[in-house]
């Protein structure tokens, strides 16, 4: 029916323009939130629905639940942006009828939503998997890594925040083909961790800096080349062709995916496959 792009600013503040858009579009019958984190999602946690340590200044330790079901007064059903993405994809993107697949963005940050068996991973908590720790050659890449937390994790060297802080361009000025090349190494170094761990049938990747042409194909070879002819996987053949690809929603796999986790919070259930 709507959609409407608002800058995340103050919590209160941003909280109370998505307020008011439902309050113009409504009424609504619920709510279905996908949050940058981390979250706490633990069932029966004094903090559900918090953002927890995000180092973005002013959210941490941020209720978003509550603030929505006083205004709204309907069911608000909330997961990391990056699973209502993957719920998103397995609706009616490109990962239809899949059981075991990965959604991974890499924009300004790098996450992921993971199924496995059909069922979104959640261990203690949301996985991480963009704070994974990957091979970095100091020689050839002195850039420290830009995570406050972990300094060269994947997110600290291949997001696009640290392609702008490394490159002192953002990643939509880059057209070299050095800067795509280093990226493309840290995706693959990702991705063939991420493919051993959980092998996979298909990896969604999503976010800005995957939008770059030609990202996707040159990540691709690079993950033949790590794999190196020791997984017998069926996308082998056609180059990972069909098994590293980008979102079949576009943009709107997040956004899409809330509204199936707001479906499943009329319904009374907890999305997480079937
Ligand atoms: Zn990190």
């Amino acid at each position: 029916m709507a959609r409407r792009v608002l800058p995340t600013t103050t919590p209160s503040r941003t909280l109370a323009e998505a307020i008011g858009f439902f309050r113009e579009w409504g009424p609504v019958s619920a709510v279905g939130v996908g949050a940058f984190g981390p979250l706490d999602l633990r069932p029966g946690s004094a903090t559900f629905g918090f953002i927890t340590t995000t180092p973005k200044a002013g959210w941490a330790h941020t209720d978003l639940l509550t603030p929505l079901r006083d205004a709204l007064a309907v069911p608000v059903a909330l997961d990391t942006d990056v699973n209502s993405a993957a719920i998103g994809e397995r609706r009616w993107g490109s990962a239809v009828g899949l059981r075991d697949f990965i959604y991974l963005t890499v924009g300004t940050g790098i996450g992921g939503g993971v199924f496995v068996n059909d069922e979104l991973v959640r261990g203690t908590q949301h996985p991480e998997v963009g704070h994974m720790r990957i091979p970095h050659d100091l020689s050839v890449d002195p850039f420290p890594g830009s995570c406050p937390y972990h300094g060269d994790c994947l997110e600290g060297l291949a997001s696009g925040v640290a392609m702008r802080e490394r490159w002192r361009r953002s990643a939509e000025d880059l057209n070299d083909a050095a800067p795509w090349e280093l990226e493309a190494n840290y995706l693959a170094l990702g991705l063939v961790n991420l493919t051993l761990a959980l092998v996979p049938e298909r990896i969604i990747v999503g976010g800005g800096v995957a939008r770059h042409a030609g990202l996707l194909a040159l990540t691709r070879r690079k993950l033949i080349e790590l794999l190196a002819g020791y997984l017998d996987h069926p996308g082998l053949s056609d180059g990972f062709e069909e098994y590293v690809i980008p979102p079949g929603l576009g943009d709107l796999s997040g956004v899409l995916g809330a509204s199936e986790l707001a479906r499943g919070a009329t319904a009374g259930e907890r999305i997480t496959g079937g």
